[in-house]
């Protein structure tokens, strides 16, 4: 399994780059996680279009389905110029039902409801999903294929259950938006003790932190997390191919 970074910020991307968002393939197959605030773009020096198979959406703030409009738009122009594509799925959940309902445009995209304790396949993944703790209902993924795991927490406070969900993953892309004195006061997030943190509960190989803020040094981030998991954590690097 292969896992490419997209983009890396959260909130809203810094020139030239993208909110966080993945590309995850396995034999052939291609998820995009995520679609928020610059990743139509930034995906496309890494895949064209028409290589995404799936996507899977975590929740409906902006910084993770600003972009699915302009996807659904690609599409729409390819049926028009004679390249109509496959319907592409979008996998998330229903809980909001407006943010749900955008998901399925015209003949080009489809929304495919998802909750947690289901396993749904999704080209050659088996897929599942937990409950986050996040101001809005939000989904962290599991992606097995080929005997790996990738686990993605999406967007959330530390809780000891994201553990269980990520046990034993071969590589866990945590979320780490907040700067140690900031902890608390941002609700919804983690520092990057608490990833750490959190990776060392799930006895995880490898640990990517994704989902950080604008502001500072993101690698004093990465120093906190790595007190807590030791030297395999890494920043989520726009393009580095992550092979597990
Ligand atoms: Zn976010």
């Amino acid at each position: 399994m292969k896992v490419i970074p997209v983009g890396i910020w959260g909130g809203y991307p810094k020139a030239e780059s993208a909110t966080s968002s993945f590309l995850i393939e396995h034999d052939g197959f291609t998820v995009l996680f995520d679609c928020g605030s610059g990743v139509l773009s930034q995906v496309q020096r890494y895949k064209t279009l028409e290589e995404i198979d799936a996507v899977v959406v975590s929740h409906y703030h902006a910084d993770h389905v600003a972009d699915i409009g302009s996807l659904q738009y690609h599409h729409l122009i390819a049926s028009y110029t004679g390249n109509r594509l496959p319907k592409l799925p979008i996998y998330a959940h229903d809980r909001d039902a407006e943010g749900f309902a955008g998901l399925s445009y015209k003949e080009v995209t489809e929304g495919r409801a998802v909750r947690p304790g289901e396993v749904y396949e999704i080209g050659p993944f088996s897929v599942t999903f937990a409950e986050t703790v996040h101001p809005v209902y939000c989904l962290a993924a599991r992606f097995e294929a080929g005997g790996k795991a990738a686990v993605f927490t999406a967007d959330t406070e530390f809780f000891e259950g994201l553990a269980e969900f990520a046990a034993g993953a071969d590589l866990l892309v945590s979320e780490a938006n907040l700067y140690e004195e900031d902890k608390g006061r941002a609700p919804g997030h983690m520092a990057g003790s608490e990833a750490g943190g959190l990776a060392r509960l799930a006895d995880a190989k490898r640990l990517l932190l994704t989902h950080l803020p604008q502001a500072g040094d993101v690698q004093v981030i990465k120093g906190a997390a790595m007190e807590a998991f030791g030297d395999s954590t890494e920043l989520a690097e726009p393009g580095g191919v992550v092979e597990i």
